[in-house]
C-alpha cells in the first residue's frame, strides 16, 4: 500500500465551508432542515459539484443521492462512502457533512492522482438521516435497507401536517432509482463523534466497534379542553399536565441508570389547542432512551411502560405509547472494522475503539451489507448545537484513513 497518498486538506476544508454557508443558522451554525428550501440549495450544491467532478449522479425516489466514481470493472458491486446534508435546527457545520464532503474529497483526490480502481467508488448524501423534521431519524437509510417501504416513509409528516412526499416533490428531488435493492461490496461512513472522547484523549480516529442500542417513542396523552379559571381542580384533564409527569418518569429512569451511561430523554412536547387560559386537551411527547446494554435498556422501557399509568391516574388523563422505533442493535463488518485499524497502522495513525451513543445511517446499512464507521475528533463533544466545531488538522488523519481504505477495497 501506497502510504503517501493524501488527500488536499485546504480544498476540503474550502468545501465544508460552501456548505457551512447554506442554511446558517443565527449562531453561526446550520438550520439545514430536511427537504426545505436551505436543504435543495445545499442538494443543488452537491449536484454542481458532481458535474465540476464528471461523477454521474442518480437520485432514488426517497432523494437520496448517489455520486459515481467509474470504476474498471463497473459491473461489480460498489465500495459506497455516506453520510448526510440535512442538519437539526440548531445544528453544527460538521456533523454528517464532513462524512459526505469527505467522501467527495475521496473521489477528487484520486482524480489528481490519476488512480483507477477496479470496483466503482459512490458517495451517497441520505435524505433525513437527522429526523429534526419527519420521525424517525435515519428515515431513508431505513427503507434503503429494506426495513420500511418507500410508501410509509412518504406518508410520514413533520409537526406542520406536511407529508413527506410532498416535500420531496416540494424540492424537486424525487428521483426516478429504485430505493434500494442494488448490491454494494461495503459501506463506509466517517462521522464527527460527536462526544468528547477522542478530544478529550488527543487521539485523530475512532475505529466504531457498535452502537448503543436506542429506543424512540411518541407517546398520546388525551384530556380534556376546558376554562384555566372556573374548572374545579377535580374536574380537571389537562394533557399538559400527564404529558409533563412522563417527562419526569423518562427522566427518572435515565437518573436511575446513569451508572451504566445508559441516558433518557423527553425531547419535543406538541400540545393542543397551546393556548393561554385553556387545558389541553392533547398531547404528545417525543422520548428516546440508549443504554449500552439491550437489557439494561429494555429495562428502562419496562419502567416507563410501568410508570404510566400511574402518571395518567394522577392527572386524570389516558396515556398510550402511540408508536416506537428502535435502533443500534447490528454489528459492523468484522473485515471492515479490521480494514481500518491496519490502515491507520500502517498510516502511522493511532486509533481508540468506540461505541456510537448517535444513530447513523451505517447502522441500517449494516442490516443488508458489510458497513463500518470511522469517527473524528469534535471540540469539547459538543455537537447538535451551532457552537459544534472540528479543527482540520485533527480530521484529516480520519480522511486519509477513509482513503486509503476504500482504496484497498475498491481494488479487491
Ligand atoms: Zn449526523
Amino acid at each position: 500500500m501506497a502510504t503517501n497518498l493524501s488527500v488536499n486538506g485546504s480544498r476540503l476544508w474550502d468545501t465544508l465551508m460552501v456548505s457551512a454557508s447554506i442554511g446558517t443558522g443565527p449562531r453561526g451554525g446550520l438550520r439545514r432542515l430536511t427537504l426545505t428550501e436551505p436543504d435543495r440549495a445545499m442538494r443543488d450544491q452537491l449536484k454542481a459539484w458532481a458535474a465540476e467532478g464528471g461523477y454521474p449522479l442518480t437520485i432514488d425516489g426517497l432523494g437520496n443521492m448517489v455520486l459515481r466514481r467509474e470504476g474498471s470493472e463497473p459491473d461489480l458491486p460498489p465500495v459506497v462512502i455516506g453520510s448526510h446534508l440535512d442538519t437539526q435546527w440548531a445544528g453544527g457545520r460538521f456533523d454528517g457533512i464532513l462524512g459526505v464532503l469527505a467522501g467527495l474529497e475521496v473521489l477528487r483526490t484520486l482524480d489528481d492522482l490519476g488512480i483507477a480502481t477496479r470496483r466503482s467508488i459512490e458517495v451517497v448524501n441520505w435524505t433525513n438521516e437527522e429526523g429534526a423534521r419527519f420521525s424517525p431519524p435515519m428515515l431513508c437509510s431505513l427503507a434503503w435497507s429494506g426495513q420500511a417501504t418507500p410508501d410509509w416513509v412518504e406518508g410520514r409528516r413533520d409537526r406542520d401536517g406536511v407529508r413527506f412526499g410532498d416535500a420531496l416533490d416540494g424540492i424537486g428531488y424525487r428521483g426516478p432509482e429504485p430505493v434500494g435493492g442494488r448490491a454494494i461490496d461495503a459501506y463506509f461512513e466517517l462521522h464527527i463523534e460527536q462526544g468528547p472522547e477522542l478530544d478529550a484523549a488527543g487521539v485523530p480516529v475512532g475505529i466504531v466497534t457498535g452502537g448503543f442500542p436506542s429506543l424512540g417513542m411518541r407517546i398520546a396523552v388525551e384530556g380534556a379542553t376546558a376554562h384555566t379559571g372556573p374548572t374545579p381542580m377535580r374536574e380537571r384533564r389537562n394533557a399538559l399536565v400527564g404529558a409533563a409527569m412522563v417527562a419526569v418518569a423518562v427522566n427518572d429512569i435515565g437518573w436511575a441508570h446513569a451508572d451504566t451511561d445508559a441516558k433518557a430523554t423527553a425531547a419535543r412536547l406538541d400540545l393542543v389547542p397551546n393556548l393561554p387560559g385553556t387545558l389541553s386537551e392533547y398531547a404528545e411527547l417525543f422520548i428516546d432512551m440508549r443504554a449500552p446494554a439491550l437489557d439494561t435498556l429494555n429495562t428502562m422501557k419496562a419502567a416507563l411502560l410501568a410508570a404510566l399509568p400511574a402518571c395518567g391516574e394522577r392527572s386524570r388523563t389516558e396515556i398510550r405509547v402511540a408508536e416506537e422505533w428502535g435502533f443500534g442493535v447490528f454489528s459492523f463488518d468484522d473485515g471492515l472494522v479490521e480494514l481500518l485499524r491496519d490502515t491507520a497502522g500502517r498510516l502511522g495513525i493511532p486509533t481508540m475503539d468506540l461505541r456510537s451513543q448517535a444513530g447513523h445511517d451505517a447502522y441500517h446499512v449494516a442490516r443488508v451489507a458489510p458497513a463500518c464507521m470511522i469517527f473524528t475528533p469534535c471540540r469539547e463533544g459538543i455537537t447538535h448545537n451551532e457552537a459544534e466545531d472540528i479543527d482540520l488538522d485533527a480530521t484529516l488523519p480520519g480522511v486519509s484513513v477513509l482513503l486509503h481504505a476504500v482504496l484497498a477495497r475498491a481494488n479487491r
